[in-house]
């Protein structure tokens, strides 16, 4: 039977940048005799010109009858006026929501061919490859009670609520142990667990898991450690597990280790390994229409889609070892390029791709 993936390009360069991993995705299917149908879909400030909402119920549709979705970017400037819940990124919320998508994938690799285009000494990112697993649809972010009240004194207090029940930090833990046995066999649980009591009960689940994975290493480190070891010994970790919001962190001072943001994929799983695969970046209005945009985290996210959801791991190393063989030639977007160099266009970088599969 055909697996289906729904293409949602959505806004600026989410336009330019899908329609590349698309080519990539066609050929790949060409070369392992895959079986993949596409659709395409709106969402986002597209999805609000056409139809006045950023989540169509006909994508909402589409997007469940899936066995993965590949998501370009949404918002930018066209949409700052519009009433805050037809925002575009209500429709991204929204359609996570939906899907019950969990359990965030962030790797955070270095590729040796850029090391010069890293924020950080070469020695210390060359060669990283790490992965944080980020718990998406709990924590504070969600918790109840929440908002701002006034108190008896007439001044106001903003508070939210830090929760997490054992099924929903086991189930995302669990996750963390599998992926950690594809790769390095390591975990590094982050808490808080000397302060805040909701991470004591974090601390506990993972502890009790990981008794059921015997070859897996684990170790617990305070989110305040683990920003600082992130910035100063950064390959000492493997897959790092942890709630919504110290990942929400954590992921994003890891991404900045590896130099460009046009680089970087991510995954949201849900527990019946359906996905949406998208680039961690936004969707760049200031170069979008100008050939620009660097497909590759695009690219790399087809990889994540054939591994986690498509069950087609081979294929998946295929496209991440051509991305490293386009890189080796010297070709970069004008976002990975030193000073001097020369630049190829996203559509040229999308097509150098398929030449090296
Ligand atoms: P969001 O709020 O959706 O995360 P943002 O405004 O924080 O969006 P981006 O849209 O990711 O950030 O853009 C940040 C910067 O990175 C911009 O200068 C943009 O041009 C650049 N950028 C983002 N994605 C790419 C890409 N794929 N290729 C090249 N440059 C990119
Ligand atoms: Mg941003």
């Amino acid at each position: 039977m055909s697996q289906k993936v729904l293409l949602l390009p959505g806004d600026y360069i989410g336009q330019e940048i899908v329609p590349e991993a698309e080519k990539v995705l066609a050929r790949i299917c060409e070369l392992y005799d895959l079986d993949i149908t596409t659709e395409s879909a709106l969402i986002g400030g597209s999805a609000y010109d056409a139809e006045g909402y950023p989540l169509p119920a006909s994508t909402l549709e589409k997007a469940r009858a899936a066995d993965a979705i590949l998501l370009g970017a949404v918002g930018g400037p066209a949409y700052d006026n519009v009433e805050r819940d037809l925002r575009p990124e209500k429709g991204l919320l929204r359609i996570r929501s939906e899907l019950g998508l969990f359990g965030n994938l962030r790797p955070a690799i270095m590729y040796p061919q850029l090391v010069d285009a890293s924020s950080l000494k070469p020695e210390l990112v060359a060669g990283l490859d790490i992965l944080i697993v980020r718990e998406l649809t709990g924590g504070i972010y969600f918790g109840q009670p929440r908002g701002i009240r006034e108190l008896d004194n007439g001044e106001r207090e903003g508070f939210n609520t830090y929760v997490y029940s054992e099924s929903e930090i086991r189930r995302i833990a669990k996750l963390a142990f599998e992926l950690a046995g594809k790769r390095g066999g390591r975990v590094c649980s982050v808490d808080k667990a000397n302060v805040l009591e909701a991470t004591v009960l974090w601390r506990e689940v993972v502890t009790e898991l990981a008794e059921s994975y015997p070859d897996i290493e684990l170790e617990h480190m305070y989110v305040d450690n683990a920003a600082m070891q992130l910035v100063r010994a950064p390959k000492q970790f493997d897959v790092i597990v942890t709630g919504n919001m110290f990942g929400d962190i954590l992921s994003d001072a890891a991404a900045m280790l590896t130099g460009s943001i046009g680089m970087l994929p991510s995954a949201s799983l849900n527990e019946s390994g359906q996905g949406i695969y998208e680039p961690c970046h936004g969707s760049a209005p200031d170069i979008a229409g100008q050939g620009k945009a660097n497909p590759l985290a695009t690219i790399l996210s087809v990889a994540m889609m054939l591994r986690y959801s498509l069950g087609s791991p081979a294929a998946a190393d295929s496209i991440e070892i051509a991305v490293g063989q386009v890189l080796d030639k010297g070709l970069r977007t004008p976002d990975i390029a030193g000073a001097g160099e020369a630049v190829v266009t996203t559509n040229e970088m999308g097509d150098a791709v398929v030449a090296a599969l």
